[in-house]
């Protein structure tokens, strides 16, 4: 109630419109209007919330209820001035009037005609303005007229079309409508355009030049929509075109499912399922490989993504995560069966039954790993296989030899294509249990470089410390290494990297001799190719000559593998012949055929190796070495000539480094005790010494051959003869000194082969006499020495030194130490 009396109190308040007809112009309260633009004949809304604005609607709607609309060329002013506002707008009638609760106002305005602003002026707070009627002129010809006005029509029809959003009705409304001027009029008024633009359709001042801007602004308009259209129907193609691919997919699957594939797929899901659950897998791991399976269930059958994810299961389900074997440990049965597949090897036997004796009182397995070392063939791997069986372990082996990339070792992570786990995973997924006895073979041939360094993998897997949880690339969740018993083979153990060697306890295997490969022929080599043949002993017989000259002649090896290997040749051309036999329908007894030494070139062609017989006779500046090679011993000769020259020093034949070394000391020595020798002051100066080591594909180098180089330079350049029977081995110091050399077993069993009688080894290395086979020591006289001087006059036939002192503190060969092993030994050197 309150409300309205206000109301009407103000309305009292408020002034009257003026009107006057008199000059054909009218004073009206003007609204300015911000984005809109009336037009004769047209109802609208109107918002209208400045004061100046709602005081003007005010006096228009007390008075005749005539305002004048005109639009402000910038919507954004708040405060428009006259220069602020179009010239032309539309007097209209305020039909309703609404106040909100906020004080705005909404109006119901209706455009009455086009009308001009003659004079705008600043009333009693608000705008007011004189204007004058401007309807449309008619003026132009009729005729063109009307063909504007047909061609503004079917504009307006063709946009219509286009234009899905303009409501059909008011279109059809306004096609209806006969009177031109009515017609542009209304559809000025609801073409969907900028309010600028209708400014210009209201200020044509004809209705031919409104005509002609309707056709400018529909043309645009039909070129927006078209442009528009074109770029719908684009979109709405590529959206087809997916719906029609998941259409498709659907419909396959649907038939996939009708062929019963889609049923196969989903229980192949819930076997792997099963299977994860059943694996006996940690915690950990079987969340994991359910998570994959959860994944792989939503990857598309055949994809690769999918592959990826399917293999990564199935390793998890193949690698042993609760399988193990019964672990049987008895020593004498353990004994039992490596005398049963071995031959001699008596210490390394005792070693491997002490080092599981303490494994079966300890009960764990953590303690240092076996390390095999020894030359090819001599029966590491073999060794390895009986310690399995007698523990009742699965046995397998892989080989580490030329292994420079970590990823071997630990695996490729998942996104490398092809990835793979590392050898120790495949290992434990070949053996099938996790308590398996693993063989690593050559490790001293680990490598390392830029791929990383397999060794400290390695590390980790063998480390009983930390190999419980062992990190494997592709895997990517530990596993447990720790009941795995490893078992490491090398055939050197000075290649091995460090670390892993403290870890290791080393078990040397060295070479056979003659007599030891014999044995081991006839009990096992033999008889496995005589089966492995399908031959029986009843068909031949390869007697002991043939033997040991397979051994000697056809063969040169520590180890008995290629041994086997003639063996199994001879036996082949036998089983031809029992074979041929057979199938000639004699069925009669064949005849058994003796194989002796003559016959060997049947069968197995010239003889491959002649021994390295020493020389026949002693000659000046050639000296017989011993040297050690991965296949065993060997016998090394050393030549030296001396030519007339400038001092130059000549080396040739395949020599290292350290084999230079050697040399360069040897020459040193012999300088610096030239007068010693009866040698001129400076004599090296007018001659030059060539040293010449045969068989020179074979690459020679180590420590151990100073003081032969020594022996062959003074035999040569004091023109004494080096007896032909001695050899020699050890390294020679700046002083004159022997120091002490590895590989003496094999040093001594090639020199044993060879002819040889004597033998000069250093004094340090006499300890290790006690390891060489007495048969070997019968034949050969072993003298140890401490001094080049003694070497020398061992092996020279005469001797070099006229008068010496000898050196404080050194003594004399032939020290009651010496001749105590001399009395073990039979055959080596007495002295008094
Ligand atoms: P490595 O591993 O040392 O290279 P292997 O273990 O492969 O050598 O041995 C080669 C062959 O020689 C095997 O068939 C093995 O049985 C045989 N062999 C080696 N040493 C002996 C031995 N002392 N007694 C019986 N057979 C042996």
């Amino acid at each position: 109630m309150a409300k309205k009396e206000n109301k009407e109190v103000r309305d009292k308040n408020l002034p009257k419109a003026k009107n006057s007809e008199a000059d054909g112009a009218k004073t009206l309260p003007l609204l300015p209007l911000r984005d809109i633009v009336i037009f004769p004949g047209m109802m609208s809304p109107l918002f209208v919330g400045r004061k100046k604005s709602i005081k003007a609607l005010d006096i228009a709607f007390s008075g005749d209820k005539e305002i004048m609309l005109s639009a402000q060329k910038e919507p954004e002013v708040d405060e428009p001035l006259e220069r602020d506002i179009y010239n032309i707008g539309c007097i209209a009638t305020i039909s309703q009037v609404l106040r909100l609760p906020d004080g705005a106002v909404k109006v119901l305005v209706e455009g009455k005609e086009r009308a001009v602003i003659k004079n705008l002026e600043e009333a009693d707070g608000y705008l007011e303005v004189k204007v004058e009627t401007a309807p449309m002129i008619a003026d132009s010809p009729e005729k063109s007229v009307h063909t504007l006005f047909k061609a503004v029509r079917s504009f307006f029809e063709k946009y219509v079309t286009l234009n899905q959003q303009f409501p059909a009705e008011v279109a059809d409304t306004i096609l209806a409508m006969e009177d031109k001027t009515v017609f542009c009029d209304q559809l000025s008024a609801n073409l969907p355009i900028m309010h600028t633009e209708k400014q210009e359709l209201l200020e044509a001042p004809t209705l031919k030049r409104r005509l002609e801007v309707m056709v400018e602004r529909l043309g645009s308009e039909i070129e927006v929509q078209q442009v528009e259209r074109s770029v719908r129907s684009r979109v709405k193609k590529q959206m087809e075109k997916s719906q029609r691919d998941y259409y498709l997919t659907e419909q396959m699957k649907a038939i996939q499912k009708e062929l019963g594939r889609g049923d196969g797929e989903r229980s192949e899901f819930e076997e792997l399922r099963d299977r994860i659950e059943s694996a006996g897998m940690p915690d950990e791991v079987k969340q994991k490989a359910l998570k994959e399976l959860g994944r792989l269930e939503q990857m598309p059958p055949m994809s690769s993504e999918g592959t990826v994810s399917r293999n990564y299961i199935d390793w998890l389900l193949d690698v042993p995560w609760s399988k193990r074997s019964r672990d049987k440990l008895e020593i004498k049965k353990a004994r039992e069966i490596l005398d049963k597949d071995h031959y001699g090897l008596t210490k390394v036997k005792e070693r491997i039954v002490e080092y599981l004796a303490v494994r079966k009182l300890v009960k764990k397995m953590k303690g240092p790993i076996l390390c095999f070392v020894g030359p090819p063939g001599v029966g590491k791997t073999s060794l390895g296989r009986s310690i399995a069986r007698a523990m009742n372990r699965k046995f397998v082996r892989f080989s580490l030899g030329g292994i420079r990339d970590e990823a071997e070792i630990r695996g490729h992570r998942r996104t490398y294509i092809g990835a793979l786990p590392g050898r120790i995973i495949q290992s434990m997924k070949k053996a099938g249990t996790k308590n398996p006895v693993i063989m690593l073979d050559e490790i001293d041939k680990v490598g390392a470089d830029f791929r990383g360094d397999p060794s400290s993998a390695l590390l980790e897997a063998l480390d009983p410390e930390q190999n419980n949880a062992f990190n494997d690339h592709y895997l990517e969740v530990d596993y447990d290494l720790s009941e795995v018993m490893f078992i490491t083979t090398a055939n050197t153990l000075h290649t091995i990297p460090r670390p892993l060697r403290d870890r290791m306890e080393i078990i040397d295997i060295s070479g056979y001799t003659d007599q030891e490969k014999e044995s081991i022929a006839t009990k096992f080599l033999l008889p496995r190719q005589l089966k492995e043949n399908g031959l029986k002993p009843a068909n031949c017989l390869l007697d002991g000559s043939a033997l040991m000259k397979i051994i000697r002649n056809y063969t040169r090896e520590s180890g008995v593998r290629n041994l086997e290997r003639e063996i199994g040749k001879v036996l082949r051309k036998i089983a031809c012949k029992v074979a041929e036999k057979k199938t000639n329908g004699k069925t009669g007894k064949v005849k058994k055929e003796i194989i002796t030494d003559e016959r060997l070139v049947e069968f197995l062609g010239e003889i491959k190796f002649r021994d390295e017989i020493a020389e026949k006779k002693s000659e000046t500046g050639i000296v017989t070495g011993l040297a050690w090679t991965e296949l065993g011993g060997t016998i090394l000769k050393i030549e030296t000539t001396i030519l007339p020259g400038k001092g130059k020093f000549i080396l040739t034949g395949k020599l290292g480094d350290v084999m230079k070394e050697s040399a360069q000391a040897a020459l040193s020595y012999i300088r610096s005790h030239a007068t010693e020798f009866g040698l001129k002051k400076g004599f090296h100066e007018t001659i030059d010494i060539h040293i010449h080591i045969p068989e020179g594909a074979i690459p020679k180098d180590g420590p151990s051959a100073g003081i032969t180089l020594a022996t062959a330079m003074t035999s040569a350049l004091l023109k004494i003869p080096v007896r032909h029977t001695v050899a020699m081995t050890g390294e020679i110091t700046l002083r004159g000194n022997v120091l002490p050399i590895g590989g003496l077993k094999e040093k001594l069993l090639a020199a044993a082969r060879s002819g040889i009688s004597t033998v000069l080894i250093p004094e340090e290395n006499e300890r290790d006499l006690a390891e060489i086979p007495d048969n070997i020591l019968r034949k050969l006289k072993v003298i140890p020495v401490s001094h080049i001087d003694d070497v020398l006059e061992k092996s020279l036939t005469k001797s070099p030194v006229k008068k010496r002192t000898l050196p404080m503190g050194r003594k004399r060969i032939g020290s009651p130490k010496k001749t105590r092993i001399a009395a073990r030994a039979r055959g080596v050197e007495k002295r008094s």
